[in-house]
């Protein structure tokens, strides 16, 4: 840290705590803003989510020409994504640029993993402990810690004793790990795995997949985008979509419009949208219409009608539908049943994949139901199921994380009066339009509990975000303000309303990592804002146009 360091003299304006996608674009905000600040990282480089999560077949299920800043047109029209879904390694070498590009680095400390952090109450300001026990004072805190960020690692009895290789999807290697010709177990059939599997099928010796529960994924149907190259650009159109050779060249030369039209969404995402009815067509429209959505690809599948995620009867035409796919691309029509879910299509995350339903018709792949036969106990060579042992060289946990809140709670997050953060939301996050939390003033979270962030495109919801908290930080400068803080009557009205908005939606109908369901003993509601993206906005807006009203500036 050298000088950077604080050394009871030196008190940073803002610490931000992360350098992922939130993270990189607050400093790049708290530089132009001139603010005295640093980012710590516990990584040893930028990326975030993308940093760890390197598994074989990583990729972001929402579109690249989406799924990127729009803070500078500059960076917008400069980067090229290559495929219509980025890899891991590309969205990585993205978040480098932008850190060289913007000239971040300076600021960060990387290998630095923030322990607890303090606020005192007569001097105004945030005590942050690293995990060398050095001290770092500062007025402002952003978490940019990420939604996904602390992984779920089940404790799965003699665990311990397995002498084989274990890894987690959501702390892969950096170097390369060596599958080929090996008995590999993978438990966990969530997003990760389902791009997982088919990756690494086809270098095993045999996969054992461990499925509790099925999954619902769709096609990506992921494509190289195609560029002009110094062609004329003359009859450019609104983008269409990606079967049109001209679509990464009309996005780019419509940017701001496209930008729109996922800033006015409820994913903040530009998805065609079929504004009917499922229920208002005949089934051969119906049919028609998820069919020509399932070859296109990716998640405007579920935006096939318009009442899929609120009409249970809508919903099941979709699910039905899912569910007759699966039956006719698995070829065992008892391993097809096993994969075939049984609740409402999209209540947990829709996934989207590279060939996963297909790949069951491999020989060297085992579908291992684990209802049926469940999981008992690891031993030294492999895994024990009520019926069977499996000898296994490698085992791969895709069994997700411990979403939204356990990042934070593992920060020993201490606000005024001494209450820990993670005491005050023992019965689930009261957190004010996911950013501010009462009692703990001048802490704010990207993307945090009680915003729509994971229901969304993040890298959109992270920018309104950080814009929103830097033109918070400049109001208060301008008005002389020291302290901004949730008052409690705001954070529970907004609590209430995202509970409220959540019973309907199809996302409440399962058990998910949305309501805290796969972890032991975490409060079960619904975490992130389900009400839609724009209407999220909506309301900042109005809050900072109010003066910040809900919340109490000092
Ligand atoms: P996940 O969706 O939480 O899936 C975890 C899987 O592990 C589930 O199948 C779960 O089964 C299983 N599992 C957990 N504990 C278990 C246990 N004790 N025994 C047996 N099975 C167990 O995690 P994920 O796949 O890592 O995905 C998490 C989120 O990350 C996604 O929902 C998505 O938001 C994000 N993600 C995004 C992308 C992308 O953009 N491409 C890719 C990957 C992940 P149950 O269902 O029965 O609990």
């Amino acid at each position: 840290f050298g000088l950077l360091m604080t050394n009871n003299k030196h008190i940073y304006d803002l610490v931000i705590i992360g350098a992922g996608f939130a993270g990189l674009y607050s400093l790049y905000k708290a530089k132009l803003a001139k603010l005295n600040v640093i980012t710590v990282e516990r990584a040893s480089n930028v990326g975030g989510t993308w940093y760890w999560n390197r598994y074989p077949g990583a990729r972001c299920d929402v579109e690249s020409m989406q799924y990127s800043y729009q803070f500078s047109n500059e960076l917008q029209e400069e980067w090229e994504w290559t495929e219509k879904y980025a890899t891991q390694p590309e969205i990585l070498r993205y978040a480098n640029h932008v850190a060289d590009r913007f000239k971040l680095r300076q600021n960060i400390k990387f290998n630095t993993e923030i322990k607890s952090a303090k606020f005192i109450s007569g001097k105004n300001h945030w005590e942050l402990i690293n995990h060398e026990n050095q001290l770092i004072e500062t007025k402002f805190c952003i978490m940019a810690t990420g939604c996904l960020s602390t992984l779920n690692k089940p404790k799965f009895k003699n665990l311990k004793d397995f002498k084989g290789e274990i890894y987690h999807t959501g702390n892969w290697p950096h170097h390369h790990v060596d599958l080929k010709d090996k008995k590999v177990g993978i438990i966990g059939t969530g997003s990760s795995a389902i791009q997982c599997i088919p990756e690494i099928a086809n270098e095993v010796e045999h996969l054992y997949v461990f499925q509790r529960t099925p999954h619902y994924t769709v096609p990506a149907k992921n494509a190289p985008l195609k560029y002009l190259r110094g062609k004329s650009k003359k009859n450019m159109r609104e983008p269409i979509g990606y079967d049109n050779d001209l679509f990464v060249e009309e996005v780019k030369y419509n940017y701001s419009s496209f930008r729109l039209k996922a800033q006015n969404s409820v994913a903040a995402m530009a998805l065609p949208i079929n504004q009917q009815s499922a229920l208002d067509v005949s089934d051969k429209r119906r049919k028609k219409i998820f069919e020509d959505r399932w070859n296109k690809g990716g998640v405007p599948f579920i935006a096939a009608f318009e009442d899929l995620n609120f009409d249970r009867k809508a919903n099941e035409t979709a699910a039905k539908f899912v569910r007759d796919k699966i039956k006719s691309l698995v070829k065992d029509s008892h391993v097809a049943k096993l994969l075939t879910p049984d609740y409402p299509i999209g209540c947990k995350r829709l996934a989207v994949d590279s060939n996963y339903y297909e790949v069951y018709n491999k020989s060297n792949i085992t579908l291992v139901d684990l209802k049926t036969n469940p999981l008992e106990e690891f031993y030294t060579k492999g895994i024990t199921t009520s019926k069977k042992h499996y000898e296994l060289d490698v085992v791969i946990l895709a069994t997700g994380f411990d979403a939204m809140t356990g990042t934070l709670f593992n920060i020993d997050i201490e606000g005024k009066n001494n209450i820990k953060l993670k005491d005050k939301w023992s019965e689930g996050p009261k957190n004010y339009l996911g950013l501010a939390s009462s009692g703990f003033p001048n802490l704010f979270t990207i993307s945090g509990p009680g915003s729509p962030s994971v229901l969304t495109n993040m890298i959109v919801s992270i920018e309104q975000h950080v814009n929103w908290i830097f033109d918070c930080i400049n109001y208060m400068k301008k008005n002389n303000k020291k302290l901004i803080e949730a008052s409690s009557d705001a954070e529970i009205e907004w609590y209430k309303h995202n509970q409220e908005v959540s019973i309907d939606h199809v996302r409440s109908s399962c058990s998910s990592w949305y309501i805290g369901a796969n972890i032991k003993g975490k409060a079960k509601n619904f975490m992130p804002y389900v009400g839609g993206y724009s209407k999220y906005v909506e309301k900042c807006n109005e809050v900072s146009q109010n003066g910040y009203e809900g919340f109490i500036l000092k």
